[in-house]
């Protein structure tokens, strides 16, 4: 099954409350049931790029922060600066303000 992946933007297909589990659609044409918990919702379809870095706890100690974005259609636009106010995708051959995660 696909991974939900981080900073990508899912339809809510359903919502069960007694398990608190949200079902996402077209995770990769799947559904997949996530804790309610692990989300952010929004009300609105994103405009802005997410970005979020990748540092793990396993990660070397001192080593440089990386960061990546992904654009509101789901590309992901790697080497992102945390001081880009706009990236640009190359997918989608435009422009997008930036939200950090
Ligand atoms: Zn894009």
């Amino acid at each position: 099954m696909a991974p939900v992946q981080r900073g990508r933007w899912y339809r809510i297909a359903d919502y069960d409350r007694p398990s608190d589990l949200v079902t996402l659609g077209d995770v990769d044409g799947d559904e997949l049931q996530v804790p309610y918990s692990r989300l952010k919702l929004s009300r609105d379809v994103p405009e802005k790029a997410v970005v979020y870095n990748t540092s793990t706890f396993e990660s070397t100690p001192g080593a440089e922060m990386v960061y990546v974005a992904v654009c509101p259609k789901g590309h992901r636009i790697p080497d992102v600066s945390l001081k880009d106010e706009q990236i640009h995708c190359h997918e989608c051959t435009r422009d997008y303000e930036c939200e950090h995660e």
